[in-house]
C-alpha cells in the first residue's frame, strides 16, 4: 500500500486578522440605522445581528431594543439590509472617499 504524502499544513490568518487588514476611512456619521425603533423592540429574530460578518450590529439589551451599530467595522456587503424581516434597516453608501478599503491578497 502506497502512502499518500501529507498535505502540508498552512497557517491561515484568522478572520479577525483579515478584517484588521482592511482600512476604514471614517465619515463620522453612521451610514447605517433603523427606520423605527419600535419595530426593533418587537423584533424576535435580530437577523441584522446574526447575519453581519463583521459584528457591526450588536444586541446588547438596550431598553429601546435597537442594536448597537459599530458602523466603523462595516464591510458594505449589504446583508443586514436584506436580512431584516421588517425592512427596517437604513443602509446608505458612505460618502465618496470614505468607508472601507479592502486589502486583497
Ligand atoms: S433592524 Fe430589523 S432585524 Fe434588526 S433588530 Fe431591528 S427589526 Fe430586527
Ligand atoms: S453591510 Fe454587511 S458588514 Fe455592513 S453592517 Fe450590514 S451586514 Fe454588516
Amino acid at each position: 500500500m502506497s502512502a499518500h504524502p501529507k498535505t502540508p499544513e498552512i497557517e491561515r490568518p484568522s478572520i479577525e486578522d483579515r478584517l484588521y487588514a482592511n482600512k476604514y476611512t471614517d465619515h463620522e456619521d453612521s451610514h447605517l440605522g433603523v427606520f423605527e425603533d419600535e419595530t426593533c423592540l418587537d423584533c424576535e429574530t435580530y437577523d441584522c445581528v446574526s447575519v453581519c460578518p463583521a459584528n457591526v450590529w450588536r444586541n446588547e439589551g438596550d431598553e429601546d431594543g435597537v442594536p448597537l451599530i459599530a458602523y466603523e467595522n462595516c464591510l458594505e456587503c449589504g446583508s443586514c439590509r436584506w436580512a431584516c424581516p421588517y425592512d427596517n434597516v437604513i443602509w446608505e453608501n458612505p460618502p465618496n472617499g470614505t468607508g472601507m478599503t479592502y486589502r486583497y491578497g
